[in-house]
């Protein structure tokens, strides 16, 4: 029923957002379940796992990210009541547009920190797919889309910084590119790694666990989904053990393999930093030489809503690109690419489908 749980955290304390299923008052389990006491439960949980915060408020979301309505524990509502009177104030009460949400998110650093509930046992977490809303005027993308989506572009864009900065290639360069978008959303969207990271890794495997096999493509330019997935993961917690600990947990690492993950990650993380080095502009001058473009198609003005080419492109003006390049958005069915002739990171309306798919078969999964 949680889709996610996010903690934001701004002047009052903590303001807890979690989204729940748009019918939650049409399933018969929860008649006698109020906002109220879901809102409690999930507190609950939170609280344990939160035990030094402070402060929380509760925001009870539906799935479009607009606001139902919000409520508080009595026990939160005695203490911090007259806090949350004023959190309350126009900026929380206005509706919170999903562009904006996924902008909050991906800025990181200081603003929000964010958990995933409960995210791998495939049992409750239903995603929004993309109905219209009664008003049939909008769409949206689940949040498992558009952080695989995340890692896909970042991947491009290694190749992007590999081919304009003559970047040596020292191994498969498809190896080299899911280093770098590693590398990067562990170094530079600290906030939203272990979201993005689990996501993808979530998807290779459900991927692979579509293929016999019988069937695996040992010749191909890519690693297998599988081994993809477990570079990724030993990647990203080899980048900050001490943090990402029990995001990687339900991979079963053994302690042998994490070792080894923290003895690799910091030479990647150190090699990127010093191929990039003398490409990056100077901060607050970014380059205008990336452009976000959008083509026509069903999902362009979902795609735009969720503000990720944007980030993305934010990312990409920090390096001093000799040519223009552009990010593409376009109505396709070509996966996503870059490429070197056109300077474009193109990604087909396609391929999100395939992980809005996705998103709904692995909520629909029983728990393991
Ligand atoms: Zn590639």
């Amino acid at each position: 029923m949680v889709d996610h749980l996010d903690a934001i955290r701004d002047e009052t304390g903590f303001v807890i957002l979690f989204l729940i299923e748009k019918d939650f008052r049409n399933d018969p389990a929860n008649k006698e379940l109020g906002f109220f006491d879901y809102g409690d439960r999930i507190y609950q949980s939170w609280r344990q796992e939160n035990p030094d915060q402070e402060k929380a408020i509760i925001f009870v979301l539906d799935l479009k990210e607009r606001m139902l309505s919000y409520e508080v524990s009595p026990q939160i509502k005695e203490q911090w009541g007259d806090e949350i009177k004023n959190a309350m104030s126009d900026s929380f009460v206005a509706p919170i547009k999903r562009g904006d949400y996924a902008q909050a998110l991906m800025d990181g650093s200081s603003m929000i920190r964010t958990r995933v509930l409960d995210p791998y046992n495939g049992s409750d977490p239903k995603s929004v797919l993309t109905e219209d809303l009664d008003t049939g005027l909008d769409a949206t993308i689940p949040l498992f889309a558009i952080n695989v989506v995340a890692h896909v572009l970042y991947h491009e864009a290694g190749h992007a910084l590999i081919r304009e900065f003559d970047l040596p290639v020292l191994a498969n360069e498809e190896v080299m590119a899911d280093s770098f978008a590693t590398v990067w959303i562990t170094q530079q969207q600290t906030d939203r790694a272990a979201q993005i990271v689990s996501d993808r890794v979530r998807s290779w495997l459900y991927e692979d666990s579509e293929v016999n096999p019988a069937n695996y493509d040992f010749k191909g330019e890519h690693e297998l989904d599988i081994r993809r997935a477990y570079q990724v993961a030993c990647l990203f917690y080899g980048a900050d053990p001490a943090k990402w600990t029990l995001d990687i947990a339900w991979l079963g690492f053994s302690e042998s393999d994490l070792s080894d993950c923290s003895d690799t990650a910091p030479d990647q993380i150190e090699g990127w930093s010093a191929v990039l080095a003398s490409h990056m502009r100077p901060d607050g001058d970014p380059s205008e030489k990336v452009e976000v473009i959008y083509g026509e198609g069903p999902l362009a003005e979902a795609m735009q809503a969720t503000g990720i080419l944007e980030i993305v492109a934010t990312d990409l003006r920090r390096f001093d690109w000799p040519e223009p390049i552009t990010l593409h958005f376009d109505h396709c069915d070509r996966g996503a690419s870059w490429s070197r002739s056109e300077r474009r990171i193109l990604l087909c309306d396609d391929y999100v489908s395939r992980f809005i798919k996705q998103a709904e078969t692995l909520s629909a999964l029983p728990p393991k």
